[in-house]
């Protein structure tokens, strides 16, 4: 059956839950075989806000469940404090099986390659067509490499919209484990920077909603 042929009747969280059924039996690439859960995403699926981070870790993984751990701890309270709960949003990312490496005795998580982001391409982007955001709020370079533009510099491009094919604003912001990693002055100010652009995607979903819909790619 086509999941996404028109005149689909279905609700949002009906075909999203099939989408995501037929995720977990996915095998379309290698790390089908280490993962242990496939973590498809976590949120409402009329949200008109979509936040896209890279991949499951390791508290990811053992849960099923995106943004979980000391990084999902750090990303509510950022979200908590503009008034936004998981309840008000969707949260996936763009690949949905956690990359890991084993070195010293352990699995450790590394970056997906890009052939991994390639075969799992197709979900994230069944999912956006389902949902049809109004606007995505890219947590680090993947996302944004992903949704913004390939050559994306976290650097000089952060905090500046966009408009992708997924959604009529894209802007992309710092990963909160990347925030995590630092400290002192150079924390505060990327917590602060997470924290605003969460607050600008806020307003975007506001000034989205007062404004005739274009057509989309979908
Ligand atoms: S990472 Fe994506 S493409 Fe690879 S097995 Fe998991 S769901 Fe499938």
């Amino acid at each position: 059956m086509d999941l996404f042929a028109e005149g689909d009747s279905r609700s949002k969280t009906e075909r999203l839950g099939e989408l995501e059924a037929r995720a977990k039996e996915c095998q379309a690439c290698g790390l089908a075989k280490t993962r242990n859960r496939v973590v498809f995403g976590v949120g409402n699926p009329e949200a008109p806000l979509v936040l896209i981070g890279e991949g499951p870790g390791q508290n990811e993984d053992a849960t099923g469940m995106p943004f979980v751990g000391k990084s999902g701890v750090l990303l509510d309270e950022c979200l908590r404090e503009q008034g936004i709960t998981r309840k008000h949003i969707y949260i996936c990312n763009v690949i949905r099986c956690r990359a890991c490496v084993y070195q010293s005795g352990r699995l450790q998580n590394r970056p997906p390659t890009q052939e991994e982001v390639k075969a799992c391409q197709p979900w994230l982007e069944q999912t956006l067509q389902i949902m049809q955001p109004a606007v995505i709020l890219c947590l680090g370079s993947p996302s944004a490499n992903a949704i913004i533009h390939r050559n994306f510099r976290m650097t000089s491009e952060r905090g500046i919209w966009y408009e992708s094919k997924y959604a009529r604003f894209a802007m992309a912001s710092w990963h909160p484990a990347y925030i995590l990693r630092l400290e002192g002055e150079a924390y505060e100010t990327a917590r602060r920077e997470l924290v605003r652009d969460i607050e600008e995607a806020r307003k975007k979903v506001i000034q989205a909603k007062k404004e005739p819909q274009k057509t989309t790619l979908f």
